[in-house]
């Protein structure tokens, strides 16, 4: 029997320096061709497992590797893509890719949150016409292909419970989990196919029990275990639980007939291993080395966390705590960092020098490299007193407005909107020529006053084109921003930013996570000058367009040495005097974009209140010192935001955009349920897809809408910003959104 030893669950896929966003973008866009694309992905999957390995790694993941999401590779792994791909008649790489995006009329699947991470997931849909057979062979492909590379990898698969809870029954009242012995049988073909080729090792990955389960949904996994387990001729399996605590699950982990359990002591520092007498026949590989966030390990801690397990398992084995999915590949690249930052930091390539350095200290091995990186200095962070000062000075009137009745009634008096006020939600495409200019500002090639030149050129296009489409609130269209989060990030003190520091999103979209590292201020006004400037330009209202606190923590890198709730406070303040700027400035409509907001909700319903608490604040604390005039819009998207209504609610935003036309308008229902009694923009333009949307399809959706929400009180407007679309794509689309709500406007009229 083999030992897994030291290991990571997942490690980054995209490419060190983006290779894999590059082939698959070039490939979509006809410049290179399949065998080109597989190419690609081959030299990186043989650059990750070697260098896995040469770091000393006991056990290399296999099968980390994804052209698009691993959700959707589980999905077509198994025949489960809806029939309406299949029968598009492509090859199945690009049939896989039609899920993934959309082919001509036909929608893609639907994207969601992956658990609280910023990664996203292709939703597999199932119902009872679901067959699942094994259909490809990617795990076993990779694996062969890793041995013939000299590498012995442990192939890392979405576990079966975990899919089916992450699916979406195509038909009402169904239940995926009904699926759970049919799939099993293909598990189970699977895994005996992983043994015959030689796998020594498979990982099944069941992080939908990191949150509150039902117990129907316990026994799904005892019986998954049980039945997998049980079979005569198989791998030796690891179960993972990632990104919290297995509460319950642990138990039923620890009783199964497997022979490992990872526990995520990162996320969960009070796991117990006591009173579990089943694991004592079991490896428990020990999640010590943050996956989640880029600070270095505590070393000596998370040694003395290891060996406290000792006594309880069979075996401690020494991993990151989930994927190293969530982090940057390598803080070598970085080059322009601060040192007293830098110091603080260790990215995937460190972390697994970290987990191999503490499996050999846990061996008793503690070489002179633990000694030095022990001893390695780690500076305290940046602390601004000002702040600090604001923070505790804080009352809870800071955090209110007068009443929405009564905003509304001064900003309509202000603004004059038609019924059905139409916008979008900020950026609009970011065309070639504008990266480039950023890419030769940062170059040296151009200098600010040019570059900003450009940006102004690109704010009257975008002006423009909005007036002709007839749009009612404009936005200058965020030219000038890399991202909507790092932009902030660049303009205030307390963050750093990265060169190389991607991280996948969805698919082929990377973010790069600016670093807060320490006390947050606003050295001067960010946006200001750009609104303004657009302002200058129309006569119809333009939006200021801020990213919310809660959006900058959640999309950043935070420091863990405070609460959240605390670095939140000095976020919100920095933007509560941005939007007093934009006031002055003559802006009557601001928005804090708040798409994060679910997406840190704790995975367990006994912490969410506290979160919520003061997420909440920090909108309110970032907003509530605007005018009543000032009409305050919030976006939100990339989650179902059904159970955090009343939080919502509790923004207090006078108009909430809200992502909706992917899962076909089902928020209406959420809304009406909870009363919703503010203004509300349900998205009815698709814009992760490339497909323009016709008018008809607009004046459907619209016509839910008005049922659910009064004319008044409704806003038309894309489910996100623009910025990943081109103009061929969004100017139709823009006009059929127009189109469409004039003609549902006459109807009420
Ligand atoms: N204002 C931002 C934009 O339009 C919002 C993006 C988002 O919600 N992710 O790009
Ligand atoms: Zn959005």
């Amino acid at each position: 029997m083999t030992t897994i030893g030291t290991t990571v669950l997942g490690y980054p896929r995209i490419g060190p320096r983006r290779e894999l966003k590059r082939a698959v973008e070039q490939y979509w866009a006809g410049r290179i061709d399949q065998a080109a694309l597989l190419e690609v992905g081959r030299g990186l999957r043989a650059a990750t497992w070697a260098e896995l390995r040469d770091a000393g790694l006991d056990s290399v993941p296999g099968n980390t590797f994804s052209f698009y999401d691993h959700v959707l590779d589980t999905a077509a792994l198994f025949d489960a893509l809806p029939s309406r791909f299949a029968a598009i008649g492509l090859s199945p790489l690009d049939t896989y890719f039609a899920a993934a995006r959309g082919y001509g009329q036909e929608p893609p699947l639907e994207l969601t949150k992956w658990f609280d991470t910023n990664y996203h997931y292709l939703v597999p849909e199932l119902g009872p016409e679901t067959v699942f057979r094994l259909a490809g062979d990617k795990p076993l492909a990779e694996f062969r292909e890793a041995l013939d590379q000299g590498i012995v990898t442990r192939p890392v698969l979405l576990g079966p419970v975990t899919f089916l809870l992450l699916a979406k029954p195509t038909a009402s009242g169904f239940d995926p989990l009904s699926l759970l012995d049919r799939l099993l049988d293909v598990y189970a073909e699977l895994l005996t196919r992983l043994h015959a080729e030689g796998a020594p090792w498979v990982q099944l990955d069941e992080p939908a029990f990191a949150a509150d389960r039902t117990s129907a949904e316990l026994d799904a996994l005892r019986r998954a275990y049980a039945r997998l387990g049980g079979l005569a001729e198989r791998p030796q399996l690891l179960v993972t639980g990632y990104y919290g605590d297995l509460g319950p699950a642990l138990a039923v982990l620890a009783d199964a007939p497997i022979e490992a359990v990872a526990v995520d002591f990162v996320a969960a520092p009070g796991s117990s291993l006591a009173g579990l007498p089943g694991l004592r026949d079991k490896t428990v590989v020990a999640g010590l080395v943050d996956s989640r966030n880029v600070w270095r390990t505590d070393l000596p801690a998370a040694l003395a966390t290891a060996r406290a397990l000792l006594g309880f398992a069979r075996q401690v084995a020494v991993s990151a705590s989930a994927t190293l999915l969530h982090v940057p590949y390598d803080l070598d690249a970085e080059t322009a960092l601060q040192p007293k930052v830098r110091e603080r930091l260790a990215f995937a390539r460190q972390k697994v020098r970290e987990v191999v350095l503490l499996g050999a200290a846990l061996a008793g091995e503690a070489g002179a490299d633990w000694t030095v990186e022990v001893a390695r200095p780690s500076p305290a962070p940046r602390r601004d007193d000002v702040v600090r000062a604001r923070v505790s000075a804080l009352r809870p009137e800071h955090l209110d407005r007068v009443p929405f009745e009564q905003r509304a009634a001064a900003q309509q008096e202000l603004l004059g909107l038609p019924l059905l006020a139409t916008t979008t939600i900020g950026s609009f495409p970011q065309t070639e020529q504008i990266r480039r200019s950023r890419a030769e500002l940062r170059s040296g090639a151009l200098d600010t006053c040019v570059y900003e030149q450009r940006m102004c050129e690109e704010i009257a296009r975008v002006i423009a084109l909005q007036e002709d489409v007839g749009l009612d609130v404009l936005v200058h269209g965020e030219p000038e921003r890399n991202d909507m989060v790092q932009y902030f990030a660049e303009h205030l003190d307390g963050f750093a930013t990265t060169q190389h520091g991607w991280v996948q999103s969805y698919g082929s979209r990377c973010v790069r996570p600016p670093v807060l590292h320490g006390d947050v201020s606003r050295p001067a006004p960010i946006t200001v000058r750009w609104t303004t400037y657009a302002q200058g330009l129309t006569t119809k209202p333009v939006k200021g367009m801020l990213t919310g606190p809660v959006t900058i923590l959640a999309w950043s890198f935070v420091r863990d040495d405070q609460p959240l709730a605390e670095t939140a406070s000095q976020v919100a303040l920095a933007l509560r005097d941005e939007i007093g700027d934009l006031e002055a400035a003559g802006t009557h409509i601001v928005q804090v974009d708040e798409p994060a907001l679910r997406e840190l909700l704790p995975l367990r319903e006994a912490q969410r209140s506290a979160y919520l608490a003061w997420a909440v604040g920090a909108f309110r604390l970032a907003t509530a010192g605007a005018a009543p005039t000032t009409q305050v819009h919030t976006h939100l998207c990339y989650s179902e935001f059904g159970d955090v209504m009343s939080a919502i609610e509790g923004l207090d935003a006078d108009v909430t955009t809200i992502e909706a036309a992917r899962s076909g308008m089902e928020i209406l229902g959420d809304l009406q349920a909870a009363g919703f009694a503010r203004a509300v923009g349900p998205g009815v333009y698709d814009i992760h897809s490339p497909r323009v949307p016709s008018e008809d399809d607009i004046v459907a959706l619209l016509t839910e809408a008005v049922r659910a929400v009064p004319g008044e009180r409704l806003w038309v407007n894309p489910d996100c910003g623009l910025k990943t679309r081109g103009y061929a794509e969004v100017e139709p689309a823009l006009r059929h959104l127009v189109a469409a709500t004039r003609r549902i406007r006459a109807t009420l009229q």
